[in-house]
């Protein structure tokens, strides 16, 4: 599903990737793990096609089709969905009507009929009970004064609202009580299916003792460093990232 090869990218004029390759099959949910200014963001930025974040050799495909030629919102629309680190507040626009109408563009583009007002606020009040969010949520504006905590819970909301198949959720742990981080995860496990795939970027293993991640990689300066099963969150929570760069320069 998604397939990245030699990946090099610059932001600001400074190369950020430095030769990443990711590759993420249906079905699967991988973790990104790696310490501050790795350049885990940078990667979730250019999947979602962010103009600061510059391909500058290598490539990503999606379903085969090459990534770069398409719009951020023709990324979207393909089913392409991104959980943003810093969750942008927009006030005056009501948390209904956003998802309401990012959901009814989704379906028109997959060429199905658009929700009613009636049906969408049944559908939506069954997805909020997921994540433990109150009815309240949706007379508000999107993520305006809403908690750190509440903004990733309304994140995982628009996950479960829109149906991607392909999920990057960029640090929804960050931030969390023990509480909300087992909503979250519950939430991300709820969406997990055979033909969706997830990759969680985190730099704590808490979330991960939620999930059950198929691989998790490390990410060291601009470059996948380690690959491995659960326990390599296990043995990172345990030893931290220091080794990894030892590892790394004796290569
Ligand atoms: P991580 O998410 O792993 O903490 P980031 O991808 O956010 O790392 O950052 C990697 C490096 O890229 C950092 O040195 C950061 O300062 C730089 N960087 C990321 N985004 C920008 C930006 N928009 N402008 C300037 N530098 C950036
Ligand atoms: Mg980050």
């Amino acid at each position: 599903m998604l397939q990245i090869t030699n990946l090099h990218v610059n932001v600001e004029g400074e190369e950020i990737l430095k030769g990443l390759n990711l590759s993420v099959s249906p079905g699967e949910l991988h973790a990104i793990m790696g310490r501050n200014g790795s350049g885990k963001s940078t990667l979730a930025n250019v999947i979602a096609g962010h103009d600061k974040y510059k391909i500058q050799s290598g490539e990503i495909l999606y379903d085969g089709k090459d990534l770069s030629e398409m719009s951020p919102e023709d990324r979207s629309l393909s089913g392409i969905f991104m959980s943003f680190q810093y969750p942008v507040a927009i006030p005056g626009v009501n948390n209904t009507y956003f998802l309401k109408a990012a959901l009814n563009a989704q379906r028109k583009h997959r060429g199905e009929e658009e929700m009613d007002a009636m049906d969408f606020l049944t559908f939506i009040k069954e997805q909020m009970k997921k994540v433990e969010m109150g009815e309240s949520y949706l007379r508000r504006a999107v993520n305006e004064g809403f908690s750190g905590g509440e903004k990733k819970r309304n994140e995982i909301l628009q996950l479960l609202a829109l149906e991607p198949r392909l999920a990057v959720l960029d640090e929804t742990d960050s931030g969390l009580d023990i509480d909300a981080l087992k909503i979250v995860a519950h939430g991300v496990n709820n969406f997990r299916r055979d033909d969706r795939a997830i990759v969680v970027i985190t730099h704590y293993q808490r979330i991960l003792q939620h999930m059950e991640p198929d691989v998790i990689h490390v990410l060291l300066d601009g470059r996948i460093a380690k690959t491995g099963g659960k326990e390599l969150a296990m043995e990172l929570e345990e030893k931290g990232y220091s080794w990894l760069e030892e590892e790394a320069a004796a290569d």
